[in-house]
């Protein structure tokens, strides 16, 4: 059969690979050229060039047909190649799909998570406590290797811990996660989905599997929940539900009593978001089985991710933390809620997602903001209807380089005991090759302010 590849990113890469060796016909879209070395059998895959030297006509003689499309998550579902494929019944596989249909008999069971936010820490708590139990375990999907690269390895591991973007769950209609965790849902990616409805949707794919599992203490994530999920909570937990019991982690569900998993204490980084992820990470383990001691072993052994409420100095009493990762007004909420009075920098790229909640909820604590980036007008804007006293400094320099002036306008801003907060609640791409690069350019702008060359 003849499949094309839309999209040629580490993802598609993977994909073209693994396609080439099942021997399928493979067409891809690349800007570049198509470096594969065919093995005995197989086919040398066919590049047709950028996506937009594909005819845009469905009727040119020129047009590839393919029986499946294999996209990367960049596509938005009515992009015209989606919308093409859909008229003419074309299925349409993510790269999690492709991985889930080429797992072969002796699989390694997938443990997946989704949410608006904490994915990455989550399934990097997961891989944690599951290898502090013995088990050969990567963390994969929507970070580290490609997920389909960790299929083909076959029995190199014995399980699969899985973080899946709603993006990659659209994609991806027929997985079977062995257990699948919904962490939280709020209002983002609205551009990609076309509506708050669409994108929840796509996260309920997480629950496909034999166990659904789900945050009681969300009320979006409870409003899908299937009637028999199992529950976390920062609160007491009830019969089958894993939560919180005098400053420790507990399970009462998979045939546990009260089983001790961990101390809230033993839970890095710091914070109550932090906690429901480690109840969630541990809630994935127990249904595979994970004894209830590996649950805390792998927390002390986690080390927390970069640009997620990384603090990067204390200079003249003010605190500089790094939260890039906030690229949503839920994640900005949460990080925000760690701090007594902050200088908050914040904007970028807001995907259609609105600020006043979070600003209205924040107010009270802000000594002051600086915004950049492309949706900075519209930050500026919630702040005024909501934060009327909170000083308020605009740098309009679209260049990365413009962080440099941003940290300079903090500091005029900040006072001894504050906090310098980058929680954007928006995506970089307007200025920065992501938010790691833009985590980057703020701590080397931080360290050139302090005279600190480290
Ligand atoms: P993701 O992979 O979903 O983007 P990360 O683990 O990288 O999630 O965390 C992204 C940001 O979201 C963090 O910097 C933090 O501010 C925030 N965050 C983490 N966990 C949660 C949570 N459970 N609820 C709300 N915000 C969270």
């Amino acid at each position: 059969s003849t499949v094309l590849v839309a999209g040629y990113g580490v993802a598609g890469r993977s994909a073209v690979r693994a396609l080439v060796a099942a021997h399928a016909v493979v067409l891809v879209t690349a800007d570049g050229p198509v470096e594969i070395e065919p093995g005995p059998g197989e086919r040398q895959p066919v590049a047709l060039g950028p996506l937009a030297r594909v005819p845009d006509d469905p009727e040119h003689p020129g047009r590839p047909r393919p029986d499946v499309l294999v996209v990367s998550p960049g596509y938005p579902p009515d992009h015209p190649l989606l919308a093409d494929a859909a008229a003419r019944g074309v299925p349409v596989w993510g790269e999690v799909e492709l991985a889930w249909r080429l797992r072969g008999a002796d699989a390694a069971p997938w443990l997946a998570l989704t949410g608006t936010n904490g994915k990455t820490t989550t399934v990097h708590m997961l891989e944690a406590v599951l290898r502090a139990a013995g088990r050969r375990a990567i963390a994969v999907g929507n970070v580290g290797e490609s997920l389909v690269d960790a299929v083909r390895a076959g029995t190199a591991y014995d399980v699969l811990a899985v973080e899946l973007s709603s993006q990659q769950l659209h994609f991806a209609p027929s997985i079977r996660p062995a257990a699948g965790a919904l962490l939280n849902l709020a209002p983002d990616h609205l551009s990609w989905h076309g509506s708050l409805d669409a994108y929840e949707r796509a996260k309920t794919g997480v629950w496909r599997g034999d166990v659904a599992i789900v945050n009681l203490d969300d009320p979006r994530v409870m409003a899908l929940a299937p009637p028999a999920a199992t529950g976390f909570t920062l609160g007491e937990p009830g019969e089958g539900q894993l939560g919180v019991r005098g400053g420790r982690l507990v399970s009462r569900a998979f045939g546990d009593d009260g089983a001790v998993l961990a101390d809230v204490a033993e839970v890095r980084p710091a914070g109550r978001h932090n906690v429901a992820n480690a109840l969630g990470a541990a809630a994935l383990a127990r249904a595979l089985g994970v004894p209830a001691d590996a649950v805390a072993a792998g927390l002390r052994a986690f080390v927390p991710d970069a640009h997620r409420n990384e603090l990067v100095a204390v200079h003249d009493g003010i605190a500089w933390v790094d939260d890039s990762k906030a690229t949503n007004p839920h994640a900005a909420d949460a990080s925000m809620s760690a701090y007594d009075r902050i200088v908050w920098i914040a904007g970028g790229q807001l995907k259609g997602v609105a600020v006043d909640e979070l600003v209205a909820a924040h107010a009270g604590r802000l000594a002051g903001a600086v915004l950049l980036g492309q949706d900075r007008a519209a930050v500026a804007a919630a702040l005024a209807r909501h934060a009327r006293e909170v000083p308020v400094i605009t740098v309009d320099n679209p260049d990365h380089g413009a962080m440099v002036e941003v940290v300079r306008a903090a500091a005029g801003l900040a006072g001894t005991g504050d906090t310098v907060l980058l929680a954007p609640a928006a995506a970089s791409y307007d200025m920065f090759a992501g938010f790691a690069a833009r985590g980057d350019a703020f701590a080397a702008a931080v360290h050139e302010l302090i005279g600190d060359a480290s």
